[in-house]
Formats: C-alpha cells, sequence, structure tokens
C-alpha cells in the first residue's frame, strides 16, 4: 500500500493557537461511531435533509467531522492531515449516505489526490459516498505576496497581487 501524503498546517498562526482550547475531535472507526458523531451535530435523520461538514482524514487514515464554522486545524487537533475539506451528509432510504465531498480548505491545501485517502477512510466506514471530490480544488501560494490562493479555471494568477503562480503545488516549503 502507498503511504498517503501528509499536509501541515499552512493558515493563520492565530487560529492555530485556538486548538489548545479546543475539544477533541474524535476519530471515526465504524458507521456507529459516525452516526453518532452526526447526532453530536444535531444532523436529522429524515429525508430531504443534509448536513454540511468540516473533515479531515488523520495520518492513522480516519475522518474526523465537526461543525462547519470549525475550521481544519481545530478538527485536527493541530496534527497534519492526509486530506480535508468539506462533506454534505444527506438521508436516503432510511440510510444516512454522503452527498458530496470537496477538498476545500485553506489551512491545509490538500491537493485533489488525496482524494485515495478519504475513499480508504470511507470504504472503511462502510458509507455510501460520490467517487471523486465535487469539485476537485487546487490551490497554490504566491511567491510574491504570500497570498493562498484556490486556482479557478486554470487562471494561474494571484488574486491579491496579479503575479503568475507556479505551476506545481508549493506549500511544502
Ligand atoms: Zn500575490
Amino acid at each position: 500500500m502507498v503511504v498517503p501524503k501528509q499536509y501541515h498546517y499552512v493558515g493563520p498562526v492565530e487560529i492555530k493557537q485556538r486548538v489548545l482550547n479546543s475539544a477533541v475531535c474524535p476519530s471515526v472507526y465504524s458507521k456507529q461511531d459516525l452516526l453518532q458523531r452526526l447526532r453530536e451535530l444535531e444532523f436529522e435523520f429524515r429525508p430531504n435533509q443534509s448536513l454540511i461538514v468540516t473533515y479531515v482524514i488523520d495520518t492513522s487514515g480516519f475522518l474526523k467531522i465537526t461543525d462547519r464554522h470549525n475550521e481544519h486545524v481545530i478538527c485536527a487537533s493541530g496534527h497534519n492531515v492526509f486530506s480535508a475539506g468539506e462533506m454534505t451528509f444527506g438521508y436516503h432510504k432510511q440510510d444516512c449516505v454522503i452527498e458530496n465531498i470537496t477538498n476545500q480548505s485553506t489551512g491545509y491545501c490538500p491537493e485533489p489526490e488525496s482524494w485515495h485517502a478519504v475513499q480508504s477512510a470511507l470504504n472503511h466506514i462502510g458509507i455510501e459516498h460520490p467517487e471523486y471530490f465535487e469539485p476537485a480544488f487546487h490551490f497554490r501560494r504566491c511567491t510574491h505576496c504570500g497570498q493562498t490562493n484556490l486556482i479557478k479555471d486554470n487562471w494561474f494568477v494571484c488574486a491579491v497581487c496579479e503575479n503568475e503562480l507556479p505551476k506545481d503545488w508549493n506549500f511544502d516549503k
């Protein structure tokens, strides 16, 4: 098995400091754990209900979810992750399913390739889920002003200083 790439936190230091005062977000090892977590997040297990949550895949390969208003670094207790983003839960045919998953996390800026870690964690839990990120985001750090940019429509230009952005993922420096 290929060991997934680890992503370290690249967001503002002030946010990471909040980890110290935040409750530890438990890992989800089973479907039962997941349903328990969703209940804690006040998900209503009824048709036409959906809930968007913040998630990370920890470096043991397990899912963690928290309220979408929480930062990924809080969800991960400040640690590295295999992936991070947002998940939408829904309820169909009397079962809980995942309707959508993204890799949108400016705290960790995970690459689309981190999908494999997400898929592996979800297969372990045994929950119905999409086949890929929708959308799959690309992040680049501006080498001139340091801004974290979310690439849209293949437009590799910094939103702040308008300098050209690198073609390769560059948060590992
Ligand atoms: Zn810039």
